[in-house]
């Protein structure tokens, strides 16, 4: 539901509960709906979204809200109309429904019947006779709440679980899903990680490049490219036969509170995250390999599943895991070369972030940031209401100044391995990665300074290293 608003250029986006806690509001600021696209939203089974844009399938709507509740009503507003639909299941079981009913009504700007009139009245009777707006005075304040244009979406007799409370929870700042297995005395292997059961959790990591704020309860959910939020980075290619080239990141994450729960590759389609903690390669295995790693790829040519909580598991998808796999699994050993995972640990701090970005509050854009001195910064803390003129990187400092290259990856080790021209691999070779950086070697007693040049090779577990000297002073 939150793609349906940010496909209609919402800038922002709320989700609360309303003072009684019986509904559920999702409204946002976008371009609203015409009555042809309204009757489309509502229309079970159709299946008509632009190919290009997140909300693809066009059903997010109605799985969505059916999830949560039983009821929603929609109201939305564009530049010509206004619309209010209802999409009850309260109310087609009150009438013994035998096809599904949505009854809708749209107005132009002047508050005229657009459509056929006597349908549009029967509508409005149903929907102030079975939804808690209750006259059309109801109706027209709910629409005085969009400033603009926009959506306002509630949904109401929320889902309950087996003693008949609401799934949902809500808190100051979070709606979390209840039964879940977020209880701080299990052990961190039984707990689910927050990503499952938490509204905040799960928006601040829902887009690989967020471009719409989003409020939970009020309250700006802090979100990030989470590739920005790591430390030791590394970026890789995943090259496929007939693919456009995309890109993996690993890195670790520096909360030591969440090192044991939240690890693995978050997989994004077209800026949407698709699958969050995606184990593979040797981080599978029942051992401390891969905990505290986060990897982060977007790979547009892998088909989501019709609720985008997965991927169509085919062909495709397991080999585009097994390049993430080698990927890993060279990352891992460049980083921890001799399982001395408990040595690495006491050399990471929290907030010991790479590459750090926040977002402007007021242009959306994401800018570098200054760590401080002692090399650590707390994003969270900087974030609330961060703007450009807020930076200290000069160039960075203003909404006009244009964003850097790019934003997901690593870029430096990106264009650098393009620079090279490496000869192009064959397809689905394990992949080989370079890093090059000024050193001191000493070989033979004799002490080399030069450009080291480190590859790592990964195939069947085994690393090869490749050491070269490029200058020789001695
Ligand atoms: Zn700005």
């Amino acid at each position: 539901m939150i793609d349906n608003s940010v496909d209609a250029e919402a800038t922002e986006i709320q989700i609360k509960a309303t003072p009684d806690k019986k509904k559920l509001l999702i409204s946002d600021n976008g371009t609203g709906m015409d009555q042809v696209a309204f009757n489309k939203m509502l229309s079970l089974g159709y299946c008509d979204k632009n190919d290009q844009k997140v909300g693809k399938y066009g059903n997010g709507f109605k799985s969505g809200s059916m999830r949560i509740g039983s009821d929603a009503v929609v109201f939305t507003k564009c530049k010509t109309s206004y619309s209010c639909g209802f999409l009850s299941q309260t109310f087609l079981l009150a009438i013994g429904a035998t096809e599904v009913l949505v009854p809708m009504c749209t107005w132009d700007l002047e508050g005229n019947i657009v459509g056929d009139e006597r349908q549009a009245d029967k509508s409005l009777n149903i929907i102030t006779t079975y939804s808690p707006f209750e006259s059309e005075e109801d109706i027209v304040a709910e629409f005085e709440k969009i400033k603009q244009t926009g959506t306002n979406i509630y949904i109401y007799n929320l889902s309950t679980l087996h003693d008949e409370n609401s799934e949902l929870q809500f808190f100051k700042d979070d709606i979390k899903l209840r039964e879940r297995r977020d209880d701080h005395s299990l052990s961190p292997s039984e707990r689910d990680p927050p990503i499952k059961y938490s509204l905040k959790a799960y928006c601040a990591v829902l887009y690989l490049v967020p471009r719409t704020q989003i409020y939970i309860q009020e309250h700006k959910v802090h979100q990030k490219i989470i590739t920005r939020t790591l430390y030791k980075t590394k970026t890789s290619a995943i090259k496929l036969a007939g693919c456009a080239e995309c890109y993996v990141t690993y890195g670790f994450h520096t909360n030591p509170k969440m090192r044991n729960i939240n690890y693995g590759v978050f997989m994004y389609h077209r800026n949407r995250l698709i699958e969050p903690l995606v184990k593979v390669g040797s981080m599978t295995a029942p051992n401390s390999v891969g905990v505290g790693v986060i990897g982060c790829c977007e790979v547009p040519y892998l088909v989501p599943t019709h609720n985008k909580q997965g991927f169509m598991q085919n062909n495709l998808y397991l080999r585009v895991k097994r390049n993430l796999a080698a990927a890993f699994n060279a990352y891992w050993r460049m980083c921890i070369p001799s399982g001395g995972i408990g040595a690495f640990w006491k050399t990471v701090r929290k907030g010991m972030i790479d590459d750090p970005f926040l977002q402007c509050h007021n242009c959306f854009k994401w800018r570098p940031v200054a760590k401080g001195p002692d090399g650590i910064i707390n994003l969270k803390e900087a974030s609330s209401m961060w703007c450009c003129k807020d930076n200290t990187i000069p160039g960075q400092d203003n909404c006009a100044a244009v964003e850097v290259g790019d934003l997901v990856h690593t870029d430096r080790k990106i264009q650098r391995r393009e620079s090279k021209g490496r000869k192009r691999k064959k397809p689905e070779e394990p992949e080989i990665s370079t890093d090059e950086e000024e050193g001191v070697r000493t070989e033979g007693g004799k002490e080399l300074i030069g450009r080291k040049v480190k590859s790592f090779l990964s195939m069947n577990g085994n690393t090869l290293w490749v050491f070269a000297v490029i200058s020789d002073i001695n």
